[in-house]
């Protein structure tokens, strides 16, 4: 009887606890490389099913497709891929333990609210604006935050300008977050942000009073709040889409206003790669939009930053064809690389998104490009390249951040010298 007791009173205690994320008990990241094209098309084929979380995308052949399956679809996905000879590698054998092993502990409740914040974890979207405002009080001539917009569910979205020079200097752009899951982007955008604030009357005096940044960490702050409270491997936004299955959000780098949902995205609101009923209709984007659209006279480069495959894209994500002035972002970008494998040793990749990744309409590196006018767009990839993916250990925040900020100084060191020409 006092066994039962004490059983019983485990079993409340377990229960008591929800357990947020009962979907990936049993799920699975499977990794295949297709070897022939028309694999490759089977492989977007599956992905229009919605049934499985492409965690990566067929492009090309060769390039590692990485696909999360719940429990129960597992025997149907891997019947379906060795049917047309693609061997499944388990990548991830238990995302719903990664997921657990890799959430934040002590910043996630209102009584350890601060407004310091370091890079040996992951933070909330409140302890990141609320980290953004105490810089600018601290450190009033050398930046300053502003409310720009307001989000779906009515969050507060901010920007950071940080210069000392003159407004009209030449300006860079650079944002984070915009696919929700991505955690190890914002965390890389808020280290750059601290780098260049801090030390912006000694190691960056020259840099900040010729060169003036505009920093969003966090641009799709719903969807990120969505994955600290609900689910962890949320990508979208968090809008009503009049789904008749109840499927909500839209991709938001597919929701960008040039080219929009010609190519790789999805017209089904169920969808991970949704465009959305039309061009810019998150509110998020369009407040992100305006303030590109804002600082454009000046802006010469734009870096937005998500993950992980480790690579570093500029312009068309539209199209296989190039920009006129590709030869430009590729030896910007070569160089900028060059600095972010020399401290760890990470290798990237180098080219156009779809040359590199998969034909994408919509993004936002083609629209700063093609309509506002920014020579150098970038999209980083950040780390790795599949082991954890998604879930990016903690451990390896401070590694990414730092060696980013050496590709990204190479960049703002270029437009301070050149003038972006
Ligand atoms: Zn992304």
């Amino acid at each position: 009887m006092k066994v039962l007791l004490v059983l019983c009173g485990l079993v409340l205690v377990v229960s008591a606890r929800p357990d947020p994320h009962p979907h990936l008990k049993g799920a699975q990241v499977l990794r295949v490389v297709p070897e022939e094209t028309w694999q490759v098309g089977y492989l977007r084929a599956l992905q229009q099913q919605d049934l499985y979380d492409f965690w990566t995308e067929p492009n090309s052949v060769g390039r590692p497709v990485d696909m999360m399956s719940d429990v129960f679809q597992l025997p149907v996905l891997r019947a379906a891929l060795e049917n047309v000879n693609l061997s499944p590698r388990v990548l991830v054998s238990d995302v719903a333990s990664l997921v657990a092993g890799s959430t934040p502990h002590q910043h996630n409740n209102k009584d350890s609210f601060s407004t310091r914040i370091d890079w040996t974890d992951y933070y909330d979207y409140d302890q990141i604006t609320g980290w953004l405002d105490s810089l600018a009080t601290d450190y009033p001539s050398v930046c300053k935050t502003e409310d720009v917009g307001t989000t779906y569910e009515g969050r507060t979205m901010k920007l950071i300008t940080i210069g000392t020079g003159a407004a009209d200097n030449p300006g860079i752009f650079i944002d984070g977050g915009i696919h929700a899951r991505e955690w190890i982007s914002p965390a890389t955008v808020t280290y750059m942000i601290n780098e260049l604030v801090t030390k912006g009357s000694g190691e960056f005096s020259e840099l900040l009073s010729k060169v003036n940044f505009y920093v969003m960490p966090s641009i799709n702050p719903d969807g990120y709040q969505y994955t600290w409270t609900n689910d962890r491997l949320w990508r979208k936004t968090r809008s009503d889409t009049d789904s008749s299955f109840g499927c909500k959000g839209v991709d938001p780098n597919r929701n960008w206003g040039f080219h929009w949902n010609e190519v790789g995205a999805s017209s089904s609101p169920c969808s991970d790669i949704y465009a959305g009923p039309e061009p810019f209709s998150e509110v998020e984007m369009q407040v992100v939009r305006d303030q590109v659209n804002r600082f454009a006279p000046t802006l010469q480069a734009y870096l937005t930053f998500h993950s992980y495959s480790q690579l570093w894209m500029y312009p068309w994500g539209f199209t296989s064809d190039l920009p006129d002035d590709w030869q430009d972002m590729d030896n910007l970008a070569q160089n900028a690389v060059t600095a972010l494998t020399s401290l760890y040793g990470t290798r990237y990749e180098i080219g156009s998104s779809t040359n590199t990744i998969y034909a994408a309409a919509g993004g936002s590196d083609d629209w700063v490009k093609g309509v506002a006018g920014v020579k150098y767009a970038y999209t980083v990839e950040l780390r790795d390249t599949g082991s954890y993916g998604f879930l990016l250990p903690t451990n390896q925040i401070i590694p990414t951040a730092e060696e980013t900020f050496e590709g990204v100084k190479v960049v703002a060191d270029f437009i301070m010298n050149n003038n972006g020409r």
